[in-house]
């Protein structure tokens, strides 16, 4: 560390840790301790205790303790250099640092932020007054980003030159080129990095500049859209947040970080007074990402196209979530509109998309399950089989069971079959369950005579009196076959009942593949014929029996399905007539 144990010794005894804790958390005198609510966890009453002459804190509620300086880190979320430097300016001590290598190093990065802080000053003054500025100020005014946003952010323009910056700035070539704000070209001059953009500054989460994003104009003939800083001894792309520094204290309040894809994403969600916003900038999200706003929030909501991250994807964002305690969800944004434009269009629809944000895992899972219409036992199947897929691949058990019961309600499938499919895990293997076990009987009666009425041509041949148990459908089903399946010729000899039956099944919104549902009532009704028989000794009979019981095993199979419900409602028809 860079800073003195005895500089350490020397702060922890003159700064009084309840005067510090209690600027932030009133606290009461209690018996040897200060008492108050802890800020760390939600608590009506106070469990948080500090004790002065130890220079300690410990909350009972959640268990969370500490000195000063973690006090301080904590609820400032600043590093610990940074909390010893803040406590050290308020008592008045003059840190020593331990090693010349490292205040040098300290020094080093001291002089690096100031230039640019003096590059941001540079370009923002440049945007708000320069004649060669009036395109961007045009540009800004239309995205809703000029004025106080402009000021806000500090955005600033980099003028369409070779060295404005650099030679206005006056600092060292050495300085200019190891901020990345300029570098030495072909002919060996000092040029500037960015040329002719909208500039963007990205700040580290304490508030210094580290790095730019710059953004053309519309119609420039400058093939990248945006350019950023390479990474410098000041600025790893991994470890920065854009807009952190100015989302920090509502990222806290509402234990919430929204993760955009751009510069303007973020700041159409501070407009749009949704302050909790913070971008990438320019890669995909890393774990170093997540370290830094767990610091902050335990709910990190992605507000930007989460498809395009994917499945591998998905399985880090389960791990971070595991490893990392946080919760990412999705919110989804009106098709083809970004935060950016929304925030000036519809700021309502930009808060409803965050309230509405989706675990990331029932947002992946419902991209499966709304994909396309479910009209056949296949169709069911081949989406159960995809979706659990999407399911098994989340790491937690319980989690997985839970979304194979929504899968099962979707597809229409036995819950237990899924559950058991989740509680495998692994590569999903979603065996079907023979259709002719789904749905009671007076409804697969139901459907039948649907589709008689609405494809007759598709199961008339498959359909006998002698399949219907139901006795409405049954006289249903007769009314329509002796009118032909002309509906209002049926409608007029049927009785109150199948009529109304009828009605019913006209409008019926059907999901059913009309030979399925033909061999499930076929199968039906050769099990009810196949009980009965069972008093019979009759040879005949039996062998009848024994010839049906082989048939309705190739009912199963569709290569023979057809001709196995041809013998078999022979089989049916010659019983129904022996008994008449
Ligand atoms: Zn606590």
């Amino acid at each position: 560390m860079a800073i003195s144990d005895d500089d350490l010794e020397r702060l922890r005894s003159s700064v009084s840790i309840v005067d510090v804790i209690s600027q932030h958390v009133p606290l009461k005198r209690t018996g040897r301790n200060w008492v108050g609510l802890c800020p760390f966890h939600g608590e009506r009453s106070p469990s948080f205790n500090v004790r002065e002459e130890m220079g300690r804190y410990k909350c009972f509620g959640c268990g969370v303790s500490g000195d000063v300086f973690r006090f301080v880190q904590d609820f400032e979320h600043v590093d610990f250099v940074t909390a010893v430097e803040q406590l050290a300016a308020r008592a008045g001590i003059q840190l020593t640092y331990t090693s010349g290598g490292e205040s040098r190093e300290r020094q080093h990065r001291k002089r690096l932020i100031e230039s640019m802080n003096a590059a941001v000053d540079w370009y923002h003054q440049r945007l708000l007054t320069s004649p060669d500025a009036r395109g961007a100020r045009d540009y800004l005014r239309r995205r809703g980003l000029a004025g106080d946003v402009a000021r806000t952010f500090r955005l600033g323009w980099a003028p369409d030159d070779w060295d404005q910056l650099s030679s206005s700035l006056g600092a060292p070539a050495e300085m200019l080129r190891e901020t990345g704000l300029a570098f030495t070209n072909k002919s060996g001059r000092l040029q500037d990095a960015f040329r002719g953009r909208v500039m963007f500054p990205i700040y580290t989460e304490n508030g210094e500049p580290v790095a730019f994003g710059g953004r053309i104009l519309p119609g420039s003939p400058d093939p990248a859209k945006y350019k950023n800083s390479s990474e410098t001894p000041i600025y790893a792309k991994s470890k920065t947040l854009y807009g952190l520094n100015w989302a920090k204290a509502d990222i806290v309040a509402t234990d919430q970080v929204i993760v955009c894809e751009g510069y303007t994403d973020v700041i159409g969600f501070h407009r749009a007074g949704i302050r909790r916003a913070v971008a990438t900038c320019g890669t995909a999200l890393t774990e170093e990402h997540v370290r830094m706003m767990k610091r902050f929030a335990s709910r990190v909501v992605l507000a930007f196209d989460a498809d395009k991250a994917g499945q591998g994807a998905a399985e880090r964002f389960y791990e971070w979530e595991e490893k990392h305690k946080v919760q990412v969800s999705v919110a989804r944004f009106p098709a083809g509109k970004d935060p950016g434009d929304l925030s000036v269009s519809d700021p309502d629809a930009l808060r409803e998309a965050i309230d509405r944000a989706t675990p990331f895992l029932g947002f992946r899972l419902h991209r499966v399950l709304e994909s396309r219409p479910l009209r056949s036992p296949e169709d069911r199947a081949r989406m159960a089989q995809e979706a659990m897929q999407v399911v098994n691949e989340h790491p937690s058990v319980d989690v997985r069971k839970l979304y194979a019961g929504e899968v099962a309600a979707r597809v229409g499938m036995p819950v237990n079959d899924l559950v058991a499919v989740a509680a495998r895990g692994g590569r999903a293997v979603v065996r079907m369950a023979p259709t002719r076990q789904v749905g009671i009987a007076e409804n697969a009666e139901f459907v039948a005579v649907s589709l008689l009425l609405q494809r007759w041509n598709d199961i008339a041949d498959w359909l006998i009196e002698g399949l219907f148990v139901d006795d409405v459908a049954r006289r249903a089903f007769l009314a329509l076959a002796d009118a032909g399946g002309a509906l209002t010729t049926a409608l007029a000899v049927a009785d109150p009942e199948a009529r109304e039956l009828l009605e019913r099944a006209a409008v019926a919104d059907l999901d059913a593949e009309p030979f399925i549902e033909a061999c499930n009532l076929i199968a039906a009704a050769t099990r009810r014929g196949l009980a009965r028989s069972t008093r019979f000794t009759d040879p005949d009979a039996m062998r009848e029996s024994t010839e049906a019981r082989q048939q309705l095993e190739l009912l199963d199979t569709p290569a023979s399905a057809q001709d196995a419900a041809g013998v078999l409602l022979g089989w049916l028809d010659r019983r129904g007539e022996e008994r008449e």
